[in-house]
């Protein structure tokens, strides 16, 4: 049998890992902070019928511009963005690898504060780019002082943000984001990938984007638009930006289904964020649940919660797996991080939590 190591694979891929987060059949999967909702039925209709219409047209390519798709998208995430400072892809990931693409590669370097999204050092890696990762402050925060000593002793080429941070929930203030970018010479992309599921009034890095044409704010329907399954991300930024992705990005990258199928999503955001706020309260049940046990329960603005004081989170983590709860060891030493879904579904998690952890 040949194995990987067998081929002429790049010297910079030998020995790396493929992201790998479990894809298990179980009654209760939190482990990848999906919207646990299904899309409701008359929107799920309409998406339907507009794929139903795209479909007519393959035999053609997609509008490689993705005009109606970028207009709805602007209209949708507002602050007076037009359509030219908004970019689509599949998913975020691939905006990511696209930024990467163009501003990063071989001999450039993306700073990073981890524990962050494994996804960003993964995607570093496969467009050669190298990942340097800099210390958080106690809490998992980042503070202006500790991001710009960072950026001062590394010079990176980009730098990677989270708000709210995954796996740990964590907000990140304003003030960051500006000193980053103040700081640093390169671009400065803050992934916003949870921003709905903050709670009201929390402002987004959408605000800082005008008079800052290295800034870039990456959002996706994956997750308050129950989208996963579709793949489609976006960003927003000045149109430089998204004048350099075209250098970088396949021809028709988005499927004319896809851009259909987004475009009558984005027709009903307010049905399908109807169900952002029932899954923030569900988040913060857990939140004040496990609280109440003793566990060390973190801030989250997004949709899922990081929890520590486990003797052992793999065994744990295994022993609600048997119990068909399927949620995330994300390897911070005794702690475990659970989406947040449906009422049932919280239920069920506390539930198999306390016989298999019992306080
Ligand atoms: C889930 C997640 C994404 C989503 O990626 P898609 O490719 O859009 O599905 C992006 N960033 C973070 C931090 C995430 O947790």
């Amino acid at each position: 049998m040949t194995s990987l190591a067998d081929l002429p694979i790049r010297d910079d891929l030998r020995g790396q890992t493929p992201y790998g987060a479990p894809q298990q059949q179980v009654r209760y999967a939190l482990n990848v902070n999906e919207n646990t909702h299904p899309i409701p039925e008359d929107v799920a209709r309409h998406i339907v019928e507009a794929i139903a219409r795209a479909v007519l047209t393959v035999n053609r390519y997609p509008d490689r511009e993705f005009t109606v798709l970028r207009e709805h998208l602007a209209a949708y995430l507002g602050h007076g963005l037009q359509p030219a400072s908004v970019w689509a892809a599949n998913g975020s990931n691939e905006i990511i690898q696209q930024l990467l693409q163009a501003f990063g590669g071989p001999g450039r370097r993306v700073l990073g504060f981890p524990p962050t999204y494994s996804m960003h050092s993964i995607i570093a890696a496969g467009t050669g780019t190298e990942w340097v990762a800099a210390e958080r402050d106690a809490d998992y925060r980042i503070s202006p002082e500790t991001a710009v000593a960072a950026i001062e002793r590394e010079d990176p080429d980009l730098v990677f943000l989270c708000s709210p941070n995954n796996p740990t929930g964590t907000p990140l203030p304003l003030e960051t984001i500006e000193a980053v970018y103040g700081a640093s010479r390169g671009i400065v992309m803050v992934d916003e990938a949870y921003a709905e599921f903050a709670p009201a009034g929390q402002p987004s890095a959408l605000t800082l984007l005008a008079g800052r044409e290295r800034l870039v704010v990456s959002r996706t329907m994956s997750k308050a638009f129950a989208f996963a399954g579709a793949r489609v991300g976006y960003l927003a930024a000045d149109p430089a930006v998204v004048d350099a992705l075209r250098l970088v990005r396949l021809p028709y990258h988005l499927s004319a289904l896809t851009q259909a199928a987004a475009v009558a999503a984005l027709e009903h955001a307010p049905t399908m964020l109807a169900m952002v706020d029932e899954i923030a309260a569900q988040r913060d049940r857990m939140v004040a649940e496990l609280g109440a046990r003793g566990y060390t329960v973190w801030p989250s603005h997004a949709n899922f919660v990081l929890f520590g004081g486990l003797a052992d989170a793999h065994a744990v983590f295994e022993a609600l797996l048997a119990r068909e709860v399927l949620i995330r060891d994300t390897g911070i030493p005794g702690h475990l991080r659970v989406t947040a879904g449906t009422a049932e579904e919280t239920t069920a998690f506390l539930a198999a939590l306390a016989e298999v952890d019992p306080r």
